[in-house]
């Protein structure tokens, strides 16, 4: 077996504020057969703290960053976990990352390089009878795990480093530097230096052995400037270590047939109980029980997300006889324009604000159409669920949307390949365009049944992606796939 230490701020069921813990959480489970044991190491936020009441403390620390800590370890949610419990960084309500007024935490530095620290004291031996192999960071808040071991004594101890989203880098002032336990020499272009200051993200980039983005296409967007936000040439120079390897989902989590958020549960081949669901969804919404195309939207509602785009083409999709159902938070003006469409067309669009777990299941369950029209996006899983539950995506062709959607044009209609809408560039235009095309397309019941039950069969699953992530850890130690499986 080969045993890696996952290490995330986020981990599904526990703490989720996007696809980072749907990763986080599935991993582990779908490594399993691959030949990897993977424990994940989480800070103890409430959440995670309540649901370890049968850990056990494995190490103790009086001055962690200035504060009393200790390690408890156990198993929650059917994950292995060992657990930052630092009441000082983490005993915060809501939010992991952000005050009641929505400002990051002052100290978010110290409370993420802490976590680092751990999991590569932990790399080192700290547990009696604990030794990964491979750590395996994600996103900045893991981002200086692989500099730690890096500037540590470990020869052995490999890295990789995942990118969930590059608009998200842990960038801090320089002045946090002496605090965070390197050598003076790690405050350099190879190390944590990023434009003076300090670079959590850029610092995994740097130093991990190897480095992996969630999609494919993404891994080549992000040497680009336009989307490697100031990461590209330090991608460019390391572009032989950079893989994409795509995110998959749940298949027990999300599975229409058994799922216990939907108003009825349906398989591809009997999918009646849709429109149940589609009446439970316009309910939730305030919609009128309508026959007619029910687009959706289940996300942060930001400008990544593209949600300006869909606002400004809510008029239109109301004209055509269409509803939309929203759900979401996110910037407060976005929120609002859709706010005010929802005033402006009731029975029409619907606005549920807040994160809501059970009626997205829902939304995915009942709705026509899942929106995705992202100016970015890394993976991305809504699109993911979406096509396990037949709600046919129509999305921005940019990172994993473009990887994992099969655009209706007329060669894929023809091949009877394709699952879903994409358009580019992310402009008003572009969308209006492409919700023209869907409009088309619903209106043909027999192929949009079709297309449907295309999207449900598509391989959505862990299986391939949990096949490449052991094939890495184990090229990085030495080891084939096959020796991993006997061992
Ligand atoms: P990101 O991580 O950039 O937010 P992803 O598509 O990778 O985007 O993952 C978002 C996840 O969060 C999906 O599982 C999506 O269904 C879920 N989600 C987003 N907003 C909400 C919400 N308001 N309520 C419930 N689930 C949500």
């Amino acid at each position: 077996m080969i045993e890696v230490l996952s290490v995330a701020s986020e981990v599904y069921p526990l703490i989720k504020t996007g696809g980072l813990a749907d990763v986080a959480g599935a991993l582990p489970g779908a490594l399993a057969e691959f030949g990897v044991t993977m424990r994940t190491l989480v800070p103890g936020y409430p959440a995670v703290i309540g649901k370890m009441s049968g850990g056990r403390e494995v190490a103790r620390f009086n001055d962690l960053f200035g504060v009393d800590a200790r390690l408890l370890a156990g198993r929650a949610e059917g994950l292995d976990l060992i657990v930052l419990d630092a009441p000082a960084l983490y005993d915060r309500p809501g939010n992991p990352y952000m005050g009641p007024e929505g400002w990051d935490w002052p100290d978010n530095w110290k409370r993420y390089a802490a976590l680092s620290w751990v999991a590569s004291e932990l790399g080192l031996g700290l547990v009696e009878g604990y030794r990964p192999q491979v750590i395996h960071a994600h996103d900045w808040q893991a981002g200086l795990v692989p500099a730690y071991v890096k500037f540590g004594p470990s020869a052995t101890l490999k890295t990789v480093m995942t990118v969930h989203n590059m608009a998200f880098q842990g960038t801090f002032g320089a002045q946090v530097f002496p605090q965070l336990r390197l050598p003076p020499h790690a405050f350099s272009m190879d190390g944590v230096e990023y434009y003076g200051g300090v670079g959590y993200l850029k610092a995994g980039v740097e130093c991990a052995d190897v480095v992996t983005t969630v999609s494919p296409t993404y891994a080549a967007e992000i040497r680009t400037p336009a989307f490697g936000m100031g990461l590209e040439g330090l991608l460019n120079s390391r572009s032989a270590t950079v893989h994409g390897v795509l995110n998959g989902i749940d298949m027990d989590a999300w599975n229409p047939a058994t799922d216990p958020a939907l108003a009825q549960t349906y398989t591809a081949s009997s999918m009646q109980g849709r429109l149940v669901n589609k009446r439970a969804v316009q309910e939730a919404f305030g919609l009128d029980a309508l026959d007619g195309p029910l687009f959706a939207v289940v996300s942060r509602l930001t400008w990544q997300k593209g949600i300006d785009l869909l606002a400004a083409n809510i008029d239109m999709l109301v004209a055509s006889g269409a509803q939309l159902a929203v759900l979401g938070s996110g910037d407060a003006e976005l929120e609002n324009a859709v706010r005010s469409a929802a005033m402006q067309y009731p029975g029409k669009v619907g606005l549920v604000t807040g994160y809501n777990e059970k009626l997205s299941h829902l939304i995915q369950g009942g709705a026509d159409v899942m929106m995705v029209p992202s100016r970015f996006e890394p993976c991305g899983l809504t699109q993911l669920y979406a096509l396990r539950y037949g709600c046919v995506p129509l999305v921005c062709r940019v990172g994993g949307l473009n990887d994992t959607v099969i655009d209706a044009n007329v060669a894929a209609i023809q091949a009877e390949v394709a699952t879903g809408v994409q358009f580019a560039p992310p402009s008003e235009a572009a969308l209006a365009d492409a919700i023209r095309r869907v409009l088309a397309l619903y209106a043909d019941e027999k192929s949009w049944k079709k297309m449907q039950r295309r999207g449900m069969k598509s391989d959505v699953s862990w299986q391939a992606s949990a096949a490449r992530y052991a094939e890495l850890y184990a090229s990085l130690i030495g080891y084939t796939t096959d020796d991993s499986q006997d061992d």
